[in-house]
């Protein structure tokens, strides 16, 4: 199977990837941030590696002179304490030079780290919906932990194996040009087969990582629906897709270790070819009296010496291929389109209203077929209908979450999508389940959405909802370490911390979708009060899955196709006897 077969139509649901000429701008402006600390280590390492230079030479000098008789006791002397302070500088050299390399790579990540949650952060919700969390949670763990290693590793060892062998290439040449001449040996046996290697194995990398990616997506999403893989009876379903992409993974991983293996015999030939052919090559010209015995002796030893650091950066090579795919699926994260741009325009009032909006998740399928709504502000807005008829679309776009394909959503005559997120989230809020605890105080949890928010205001928050009684119970109140590893709170108190947020950010309207909504049916009474004091003096928007909820609000919306059908108080629609009369009267003769 090719590294490339199917990831043209998975290419379409998932995050960008940074193209290669990316990566390499990002990685150049990287070093250039970083240039002195990188020109510091450098140094450093280059004094260490030309006193490494030393023993061979010396050795060289000891080796002619024995062979030519010459050897007096006190020359060995001299070129062995010689050799001992060379030894020495190069300790030290190194172990300067190491240090600096890890600070600068630790330096390095870090920024790259932060870039990287910033620009996962600021993804548009959308887009994070379409790709599945799999590729984002891939993202973050298999792509960020592979060059994590490089970057702390491989870097610094890059840095020292590179200067290693150009100082001891020079080195061998100067000692001796025509000595040296088997070092041509490794390029020479490299070339070909490396080329090869290097145009194969990144596109085979990609395709290893997008199948990570959807066996992460597979994996994640089956233990989220655990409970509607049992309720349906879709375990063998699940179970297949598993396996299908634990097979893909491993077709894809068997590829990249196939061109691997075709690679590394080379390798090996290109090692040792040189050391044989100095050794032979070095002897024969001693031997007829073209080079000083000392000089070949030398040649050899530097040769050898090349052997480390070249298996060190081949070994890397791969390791740097690999880190270089994951950076660009990293860095193609920052490349998601905004969904919106901000013109600084400022709502004139709290009045939102829907012109003829239309909206599609696929290309050609519109959901909503040209919805307009006039919200009254305080009004209180249930919108019913069968399942599918689009309400929870319109609830999006009424929040914001995504803009309408044509048509307008407009708060104060400025269009939802034409507001900075911040000010969005003052205006109209989305109601949903999702009530993340964040590690951290719980006043740092409150003050997410109005982060210059003080304690008094954190505490009427809270008192809004109901929850300042227990908040203030907490071992150390408000500064109470809560989330993951602190402090648990229960399903219920994570629920008030979440409308207590709601409080704090104030949005004039709120749209409650029932579906998705907040209450856990097993929640508390009086998280409903919590509730209701947050809904009082809003605009409420409530999707009203169940038709009971529909009979207390001010006007009724049916929405059937993705049309509104009617709208208006309860009595007038009853009184008009059309379909929101004939479901009421079934739901009522049911009930
Ligand atoms: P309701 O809330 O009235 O049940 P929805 O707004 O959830 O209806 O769905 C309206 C239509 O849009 C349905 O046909 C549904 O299948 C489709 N739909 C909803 N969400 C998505 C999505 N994320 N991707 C593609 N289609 C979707």
């Amino acid at each position: 199977m090719s590294p490339l077969a199917g990831s043209t139509d998975h290419a379409r649901r998932t995050l960008p990837i940074a193209a290669g000429s990316v990566v390499r701008a990002h990685v150049g402006v990287l070093l250039r941030e970083h240039r002195r600390a990188l020109a510091v280590v450098l140094a450093w390492h280059l004094v260490a590696a030309v006193a490494g230079l030393a023993g061979p030479w010396v050795i060289g000098q000891v080796v002619g002179l024995v062979t030519t008789g010459r050897a007096a006791v006190t020359d060995v002397d001299v070129l062995v304490v010689l050799l001992g302070a060379a030894v020495l500088a190069e300790t030290g050299a190194t172990w300067v030079a190491r240090r600096g390399s890890f600070v600068l790579s630790e330096q390095v990540f870090a920024r790259l780290r932060e870039d990287f949650v910033g620009s996962a952060v600021r993804l548009p919700l959308s887009t994070v919906e379409r790709a599945g969390t799999g590729d984002l949670l891939a993202r973050t763990t298999n792509d960020v932990d592979a060059i994590s290693y490089v970057i702390r590793f491989g870097v610094p060892t890059v840095v020292v194996s590179v200067t290693t062998v150009g100082v001891t290439v020079v080195a061998a040449v100067l000692v001796s040009p025509l000595a040296a001449l088997p070092l041509l040996l490794t390029p020479l046996v490299w070339f070909l087969p490396t080329r090869r290697y290097l145009r194969l194995a990144g596109p085979g990398y990609l395709w290893e990582h997008a199948t990570y990616a959807r066996l992460n997506g597979v994996a994640a999403e089956t233990v989220e629906g655990a409970a509607t893989v049992d309720a349906l009876g879709l375990r063998a379903t699940r179970g297949e897709r598993f396996a299908d992409a634990v097979r893909e993974s491993h077709d894809a991983e068997r590829y990249t270790t196939g061109l691997r293996l075709r690679w590394f015999p080379w390798l090996e030939v290109g090692f040792f070819a040189p050391i044989a052919g100095a050794l032979l090559w070095g002897g024969y010209l001693s031997w007829h009296g073209v080079v000083p015995v000392a000089s070949a002796t030398a040649v050899v030893l530097y040769v050898q010496r090349l052997l480390d650091p070249l298996g060190e950066l081949v070994g890397l090579l791969d390791e740097i291929q690999f880190a270089a795919t994951s950076m660009s699926r990293i860095l193609g994260v920052g490349e998601v389109p905004p969904d919106r741009v901000a013109t600084g325009a400022e709502p004139a009032d709290d009045h939102l209203v829907a012109e003829g909006v239309r909206y599609a998740y696929r290309p050609g399928h519109d959901v909503l077929h040209g919805v307009s709504l006039d919200l009254r502000p305080g009004e209180r807005l249930a919108v019913v209908g069968p399942s599918g008829a689009g309400k929870s679309t319109l609830g999006r776009l009424v929040a914001g979450v995504d803009g309408p394909r044509t048509g307008r959503i407009t708060v104060g005559g400025v269009p939802l999508v034409d507001l900075e997120l911040d000010t969005l989230r003052g205006q109209v809020a989305l109601v949903t389940q999702e009530h993340h605890v964040f590690v951290g105080t719980l006043a740092d949890n409150l003050r997410l959405p109005r982060p210059d928010a003080g304690p008094g205001q954190l505490e009427s928050a809270l008192a809004a909802v109901d929850a300042l009684d227990w908040a203030q119970r907490l071992p150390e109140g408000l500064e109470t370490v809560v989330g993951s590893g602190g402090h648990e709170l229960t399903e219920a108190q994570a629920q008030q911390v979440a409308l207590a947020r709601l409080v704090l950010a104030d949005p004039h309207t709120l749209v409650l979708d029932e579906a998705t909504s907040l209450l856990d049916p097993r929640a508390a009474r009086h998280l409903e009060r919590s509730l209701a004091a947050v809904l009082t003096g809003r605009t409420v928007v409530a999707i009203a899955h169940r038709l009971h909820t529909a009979h207390d609000a001010d006007r009724v919306a049916v929405v059937d196709d993705g049309r509104v059908r009617e709208l208006g108080s309860h009595d007038e629609l009853i009184a008009a006897d059309g379909d929101y009369a004939a479901l009421w009267r079934s739901w009522r003769d049911e009930g």
